[in-house]
């Protein structure tokens, strides 16, 4: 046992050879001063021989000072060893873990003079513990986590032995298979597997034993032998790097299979109407490329989808159409509305072909426009039959000549003209002499060919801006737009009277055909049918006159 100071010395050259922090500590009165320190304590702390006959407030901060004393006045008052953890920044500035043991040291009369500090520096022991605790709390928590997967997991998990019999199941496996967990303990997996499945799920589970792991599709039969359609996966399970078992994924696929094959049954729908469709079908997505034209585009224009493929949308529109298609179809995906436009479609020949156009925007799950469904129907027969429509509500389908309509029409200007600027006209009414004859002598069809001939001499006498217009049977009617006399319009008169006197040669027949004609021209007081009564009553007036003059030849 070390005695006092003096005596200390072989174990001081001792104490310097040990790794242990070694403190000695003299106490004197209530004071405790240091007395000695060993080579490691001077390198492991701040501390060197100035401290020595300093206290611990002196050598120490002062927060360590505390604690370090506290330590050893347990060691005053009880007379007997401490131990203690703590830590301590190393000189180097690292976090140090200590364990101190303090011995008191008695001289012969037993009193307490000096107390021996050991620090033991156990900053590896607690890091490994520490990294330990970490460890473990990371195995607890991959546990948890691998719980809860397995255990919660939306599809069904299965583990294997390396036979293939089942060893644990899933709640999701035991409700998808019908089974219970015991009933599935020592199953082999295959046999949920429909005959038909077995070999190719054999080669996966053999594939899977070499790493490559694939998703794949099978049917397995439930426990009341009901089929369910799955994608499976098999896992191998490795313990340090031996194949323990496997992992079986089984993922229910009845609900994704109905939403395939309604998606199946919708686009079949849509390929049969699309592709048997006199109407053309034209997708178009939102950078204006087309995503899909109907077959029928060849029957209607001429060109093959393929012809399309690579061309931008819309460069077979009519120039003049093709800013009012942009505009319609802007307006329709601005307004989510379907439209619908008129326009000239390009023929492979060449021509153009009036088309209807109607188009619907399509939006995309997020409400934005995904694409443009557009419906295109060559209309060039029903747009032939409105325009022959519209001809005809103001021509005459025998001659082609203006008819009634339009003879009005054009009266009811010429009439207000005159009534604001004074412009004179005339109106010569006109009806063929004798025209029942010819119908009876020749036929109706001849007759016909009268009406026509006598429109087309009358045509050729009136000048540009004037009209010659047939009224109905064998009445014409010819607006003289500028006369500025009555002489004037006498002049046209008789060149229509001389232009009808010519011969007449229809096919093999001849005939002579003479027209009597009524002139009228407006006054302050006129109305149209002022004016038509005027030149009916001065048209009959001649006829009157030239039946008299008939009879009386004939007497
Ligand atoms: P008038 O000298 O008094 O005029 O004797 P008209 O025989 O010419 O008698 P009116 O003008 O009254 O008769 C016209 C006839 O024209 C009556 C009708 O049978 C015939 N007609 C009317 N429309 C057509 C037609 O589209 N084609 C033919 N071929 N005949 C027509
Ligand atoms: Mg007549």
């Amino acid at each position: 046992m070390i005695q006092g100071i003096s005596s200390l010395s072989l174990e001081k050259a001792l104490m310097d050879g040990i790794q242990e922090m070694v403190f000695i500590v003299r106490v004197e009165g209530k004071g405790m001063y240091y007395e000695f320190l060993n080579k490691s304590a001077m390198k492991n702390t701040a501390m060197d021989i100035s401290a020595l006959g300093k206290t611990f407030r002196e050598t120490q901060a002062a927060e360590l000072a505390d604690r370090v004393e506290y330590q050893y006045t347990k060691v005053l008052l009880n007379g007997a060893q401490v131990s203690y953890e703590d830590s301590y920044i190393h000189p180097e500035g690292s976090l140090r873990f200590s364990k101190t043991c303090l011995t008191p040291m008695f001289n012969d009369d037993g009193d307490l003079t000096h107390i021996v500090s050991i620090v033991q520096d156990i900053t590896n022991e607690v890091k490994a513990k520490q990294e330990s605790m970490e460890a473990w709390k990371s195995l607890e928590e991959s546990r948890t986590l691998y719980y809860s997967l397995f255990e919660h997991n939306g599809d069904a998990i299965l583990t294997l032995d390396l036979d293939g019999h089942i060893r644990e199941a899933n709640p999701i496996g035991q409700m998808l298979s019908g089974f219970t967990m015991d009933e599935l303990i020592g199953r082999r997996v295959i046999e949920l597997i429909v005959p038909e499945d077995r070999l190719r799920t054999l080669k996966n589970y053999h594939k899977a034993k070499k790493g490559i792991y694939s998703n794949f599709r099978i049917t397995f039969t439930q426990k009341n032998r009901s089929r369910i359609g799955a994608l499976v996966k098999f896992i191998p399970i490795k313990i340090k790097d031996a194949t323990t078992g496997f992992y079986v994924l089984l993922k229910d696929m009845r609900e994704l299979d109905q939403m395939v094959e309604l998606y199946m049954e919708s686009e079949k729908n849509f390929r049969i109407i699309a592709e048997n469709a006199n109407d053309v079908i034209i997708l178009i997505d939102r950078k204006k490329e087309y995503l899909y034209i109907s077959p029928s585009i060849e029957e209607v224009f001429g060109f093959t989808p393929d012809d399309y493929k690579e061309k931008p949308a819309f460069h077979n529109i009519h120039p003049e159409d093709a800013d009012r298609l942009y505009e319609t179809l802007s307006a329709s995906i601005r307004n989510r509305e379907i439209c619908k436009v008129r326009v000239r479609v390009g023929h492979k020949s060449g021509s153009w072909i009036w088309s209807d156009l109607s188009g619907t925007p399509v939006s995309d799950d997020d409400g934005k426009y995904s694409h443009m469904v557009m419906i295109v129907r060559d209309v060039s027969l029903q747009k032939d039959y409105e325009t022959k429509l519209e001809f005809f509500a103001y021509h005459d389908p025998l001659t082609a000549m203006p008819n009634r309509r339009y003879f009005r029409e054009s009266l009811e200007n010429a009439l207000s003209r005159y009534q604001t600027n004074g412009g004179n006209f005339a109106v010569l009414l006109l009806d063929i002499d004798k025209f029942k004859g010819i119908n009876d002598k020749w036929g109706h069809e001849t007759g016909d060919a009268v009406i026509r001939e006598f429109g087309r001499r009358l045509e050729a006498c009136v000048g540009k801006g004037d009209i010659a217009a047939r009224l109905g049977g064998d009445e014409f009617v010819v607006l003289l737009s500028r006369i500025d006399s009555v002489e004037s319009g006498m002049a046209a008169m008789d060149k229509i009277r001389e232009a009808v006197m010519q011969p007449w040669e229809l096919g093999d027949i001849r005939m002579t055909v003479s027209t009597s004609i009524g002139m009228t021209m407006p006054n302050g007081h006129s109305t149209i049918s002022s004016i038509l009564k005027e030149a009916d009553k001065a048209m009959y007036e001649e006829k009157a006159r030239k039946n008299n003059k008939y009879e009386q030849d004939r007497l």
